[in-house]
């Protein structure tokens, strides 16, 4: 009886497939490039110096301690032999498996732009994000020391999705915090945040009265707000912006954050499967790759084409890629990843049954984004629609999906110490506010 099972990806996705076949009597097999998982959606709070690395990663071999048949292969898979059914690495070794979860993730797009592959930082993962961080902090560093230049102060994030918005916000109150309380010798007023997106408005994901607010918010916290604005290039102290009122413009900036486009990872357009234009491998509405059924497919790197889903878009602004399918594709958040590995784990289970697969249905939970202390946005339906229906939602915004806010992503975290240190960190800051931001090194 087949029983061996690999899992790659030691994200949402590869996580909930892994509790779904706990206990099982299966080997299952987890397999990850990093020992830990990560917290993406706390990540610009690393890059921002509100939390710790260590606060939202998590050792994958402590998770699979917990179940007793999973073991832990860490690796970076560069091919998969689909007719030997076999999982490579790049250290050489390889791992045999009779179905196979690919669950690897998505990594940042640049749609071509040229210089931004090169000049831009993303914030995907935590190496990313300490990345950002230590360029802050030198660039405040040699402002103070050799005097403010006009890039050497201003940040330009490119994207107006969630994770561009809660950038754009965590690093406007960043800068004004260093700068009256640590800073002192520098003028807050030479301080900038720019928030660049393409389309008119912000956040498309979310309804339109919630977006203006994040606007207001956002214009509240002195970031300058650049609708319908592209970016035509990037460079190492500089990026060009075009719009059709004013053409082409040069913005001097020393730090460029990318939070505009998602692509599926390196290993996914290495497999030879049917992909998206933006990567993504096509599944069918069992989460299969076309005449594979011990194949399955989740998460952000998937593209469940058949599925309908109340909800269209994901975190980034839809700018390129999948954009023009994107009402019809799961978004690339963590509650489809999480749906969607669970079901490929309970897949499986029926298969070894011998019992019918179930189409994957989605159920939206809602989506919330944070612009900065005490301002947030949620929109959560009242009921759980199936997919191709919506139902009407609940739109919170203010304290209150502030708290919201931090009550889901405190319960979501994995592992109690990591709970434990980002309820501390946030209570602390919040009470030590006036104090100015903490020095963090490392991870
Ligand atoms: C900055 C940011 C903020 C976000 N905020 C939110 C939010 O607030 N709410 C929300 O719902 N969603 C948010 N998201 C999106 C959410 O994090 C993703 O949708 C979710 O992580 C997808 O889960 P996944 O398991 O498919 O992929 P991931 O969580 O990315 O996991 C993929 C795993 O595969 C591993 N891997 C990749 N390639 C290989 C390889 N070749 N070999 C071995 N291992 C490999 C990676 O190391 C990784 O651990 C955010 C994303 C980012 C980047």
């Amino acid at each position: 009886v087949p029983k061996r099972v690999v899992i790659v990806g030691g994200g949402f996705a590869g996580l909930a497939t892994a509790g779904a076949l706990e206990g099982a009597g299966l080997e299952v097999t987890l397999v990850d490039q990093h020992d830990y998982n990560t917290f993406q959606p706390l990540l610009y709070q690393v890059a921002t110096a509100g939390l710790n690395a260590g606060d939202i990663a998590y050792p994958l071999r402590t998770l699979v301690r917990r179940y007793g048949s999973t073991r832990f292969r860490r690796g970076t898979v560069d091919a998969i032999d689909f007719a030997s059914r076999k999982v490579q690495f790049e250290d050489g070794g390889a791992v045999e498996y009779d179905y196979l979860v690919l669950a690897s993730g998505a990594t940042t797009s640049y749609f071509g732009v040229p210089g931004a592959e090169e000049h831009c930082h993303a914030i995907y993962t935590l190496d990313d994000a300490l990345g950002v961080r230590a360029r802050i902090f030198s660039q405040l560093e040699r402002a103070s020391a050799l005097g403010p230049t006009p890039a050497g102060l201003t940040i330009a994030v490119i994207g107006g999705g969630a994770t561009g918005v809660e950038m754009a916000g965590a690093l406007a109150e960043l800068l004004t915090l260093a700068l009256s309380t640590t800073y002192k010798e520098l003028d807050p007023a030479l301080a900038r945040v720019v928030l660049v997106e393409q389309r008119e408005r912000l956040l498309g994901a979310f309804d339109e009265g919630l977006a203006r607010y994040a606007l207001r918010q956002l214009k509240r916290r002195r970031v300058e707000v650049r609708l319908g604005v592209e970016v035509l290039e990037v460079g190492s102290e500089h990026i060009v912006l075009a719009s059709s009122a004013e053409g082409a413009v040069d913005l001097p900036c020393g730090l460029v954050v990318w939070a505009a486009g998602v692509a599926a990872g390196k290993l996914a357009s290495c497999l030879d499967l049917p992909m998206t234009r933006g990567g993504r491998i096509v599944v069918d509405e069992m989460l299969h790759v076309a005449n594979r059924p011990e194949v399955f497919v989740v998460g952000d790197v998937a593209a469940a084409l058949a599925l309908r889903t109340n909800s269209g878009a994901g975190r980034t602004s839809s700018t390129g890629g999948d954009a023009g399918q994107a009402a019809s594709l799961l978004p690339q958040l963590a509650q489809p990843a999480i749906q969607a590995g669970e079901h490929a784990g309970l897949q499986i289970l029926r298969l070894r049954a011998g019992q019918p697969l179930e189409p994957f249905v989605y159920r939206d939970k809602g989506t919330m984004a944070t612009i900065g202390r005490r301002a947030a946005i949620a929109e959560v339906p009242l009921w759980r629609p199936r997919s191709g229906a919506s139902a009407p939602s609940v739109r919170l915004r203010g304290t209150l999906a502030w708290l919201a806010w931090l009550a889901l992503h405190i319960v979501t975290l994995l592992g109690r110490r990591n709970r434990a240190s980002v309820l501390l960190n946030w209570s602390w800051r919040y009470v030590s506010w006036r104090r100015g931001p903490r020095v963090i090194i490392g991870g």
